[in-house]
């Protein structure tokens, strides 16, 4: 089998969930919350496989940056593409700000009881609610809601 002797020079990104494709898109870096902490990938990473921690990944095409909550599933890496198999993913504008502040609320009010709580499901929902929140929170600097331009280098 041929071997390709170029680097591919950017990434094709899927992140799929169990009811959507929520993205499949060419994009030039992605940063993604894998279980041994977050990691970013370049176009000829090395192929990997990661489980995903609950958190915030994003992806970058030219300037521009989306930012995606994501929970529980797996990340494979290969040289010219990035598949998250998540069981939840949203991007910012998919995301009911008040109804993950009330979901952080409980969790932190369970996680503050003494006893009869199940920490393990709280402290869960409470890491999904404050990556919503984070996700949410990503001001639009001249783009649309959950996209960033990057900042310019010093
Ligand atoms: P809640 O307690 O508010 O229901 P949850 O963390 O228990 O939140 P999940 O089980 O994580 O809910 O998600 C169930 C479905 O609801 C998923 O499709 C998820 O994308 C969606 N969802 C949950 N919270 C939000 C939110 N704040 N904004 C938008 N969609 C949400």
């Amino acid at each position: 089998m041929a071997v390709p002797t170029t680097l591919p020079t950017s990434i094709q990104l899927e992140i799929v969930t169990p009811d959507r494709l929520l993205v499949k898109e060419q994009v030039d870096e992605v940063q993604i919350p894998g279980t041994e902490g977050y990691f970013g990938v370049l176009p000829g990473h090395t192929p990997m496989l990661s489980a995903l921690a609950v958190g915030e990944m994003w992806y970058r095409k030219g300037q521009e940056m989306t930012f995606v909550s994501v929970a529980n599933g797996f990340c494979e890496v290969l040289p010219d593409k990035v598949t998250v198999l998540a069981q939840l993913a949203e991007r910012a504008e998919d995301i009911d700000v008040a109804r993950a502040e009330e979901a952080k609320r409980r969790a932190e009010e369970r996680l503050a009881l003494a006893k009869d709580v199940d920490y393990d499901r709280a402290r869960l929902a409470l890491q999904k609610s404050l990556a919503r929140l984070q996700v949410s929170s990503r001001a639009p600097l001249g783009g649309r809601v959950g996209r960033q331009r990057m900042p310019p280098t010093q």
